[in-house]
């Protein structure tokens, strides 16, 4: 098989022994005679998947006891609507912070619920940067933002600070490094940017925060449901579970979370160095803001694109045209993307830099 850069932002690369034992277990599963496609949620093997599932994600976040992990599907974009429906009292108030995109369609989300108030936006600068040292009022229900810009490729280095409970969309970087859960009344993220295939949603959540509203909910809306339920109140996307619990594995034996990072930072760094040094290069996004998993860039002189494009598909580059927002490119680092593919990015920068610069 031909190797591949993979710089998709999402879906996106995952280990290639996950890939292995994934496409295994859909033709014999845990040698059962059965596929893991065609054997019931309610199974015994399928539920021990689930358990493991949901103790890996608190293991590798080293998440309070207490906390609860549901997976869902619907996608992080699901869970925006979700979250003001279990977490803001009718007649009630939330606070968000405004850094791109996803951030937006949250804030969308909320204000169909109630009162939303953004107390933070980057707007300003077609979210180029992470806005800091901005209050968030004490009378809200809960202060909700995006650890990372998987867009725009901005990045919370520090986390703000916040007299109500807190709710993040680490979608795009969650696992990527160490964080404080007991920070947060909820973590959520879309399983298809570091953790899996696309249609789990994992929501990490901090169950006395929960059911507190007063307010009326469809039990498919209710996040105390799920979690009281274990995940099975209705069939869980089985495969995308199972398929992340693999991923999480593989990060378990490569050391947690902390190895994650020190692998991205290495990583990051080498590719925005190239950015850096090469003026044919400018980045798109404060230096100090800058993501670990979603570098944005773009070429000084926008019509030597079609050239430099040549290049990096003729090296087995892919995925790395920037979101049509922002144009330019955008490399994705997530967790399973090697460091000789970064390298083999930087060759092919710095081999153009030398022909066209
Ligand atoms: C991709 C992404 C989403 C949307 O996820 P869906 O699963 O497509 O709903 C939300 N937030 C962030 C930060 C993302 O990167």
């Amino acid at each position: 098989m031909k190797k591949v850069h993979n710089y998709s932002a999402g879906p996106c690369i995952l280990p290639r022994e996950v890939f292995e034992k994934a496409a295994q277990a859909v033709l014999d599963f845990e040698g059962s005679g059965l596929s893991i496609l065609e054997i019931s949620h309610r199974s015994k093997p399928f539920e021990a998947v689930m358990t493991k599932a949901q103790a890996l994600v608190k293991e590798l976040l080293g998440a309070p006891d207490h906390y609860q992990v549901v997976f869902l599907g619907g996608g992080a974009s699901m869970g925006f609507h979700m979250i003001p429906q279990n977490y803001m009292k009718p007649g009630g108030k939330a606070a968000y912070a405004n850094t791109g995109e996803w951030a937006t369609r949250a804030i969308k989300e909320s204000k169909m619920f109630g009162d939303t108030v953004v107390v933070a936006s980057s707007e300003d600068k077609n979210f180029s940067y992470i806005p800091k040292g901005f209050d968030i009022p004490g009378d809200v229900d809960y202060f909700h933002f995006t650890s990372n810009n998987t867009i725009f490729g901005t990045q919370y280095k520090q986390f703000p600070k916040s007299p109500v409970p807190v709710i993040c969309d680490m979608s795009s970087d969650i696992f990527s490094r160490p964080v404080n859960v007991a920070d947060f009344a909820l973590i959520y993220a879309g399983a298809q940017k570091n953790m899996g295939p696309a249609g789990a949603t994992v929501y990490l959540m901090d169950p006395e925060k929960l059911g507190k509203t007063g307010r009326k909910l469809s039990p498919m809306m209710d996040l105390k449901n799920h979690a009281d339920k274990e995940s099975m109140y209705n069939t869980p996307p089985v495969y995308a579970v199972y398929v992340s619990m693999l991923t999480m594995e593989w990060m378990k034996r490569m050391g947690g979370v902390a190895a994650m990072e020190q692998r991205n930072a290495a990583k990051a760094k080498l590719l925005y160095d190239a950015i850096d040094r090469l003026p044919i290069f400018k980045g798109t996004t404060a230096v100090e803001d800058r993501s670990m998993m979603n570098a944005t860039f773009v070429l000084n002189d926008a019509s030597l694109e079609p050239a430099f494009d040549a290049l990096w598909k003729e090296a087995n580059i892919s995925g790395i045209r920037g979101h049509r927002s922002v144009g330019g490119y955008r490399a994705s680092m997530y967790n399973a993307l090697p460091i000789e593919s970064v390298q083999a990015l930087v060759d092919v920068m710095e081999h153009f830099a030398t022909t066209h610069g």
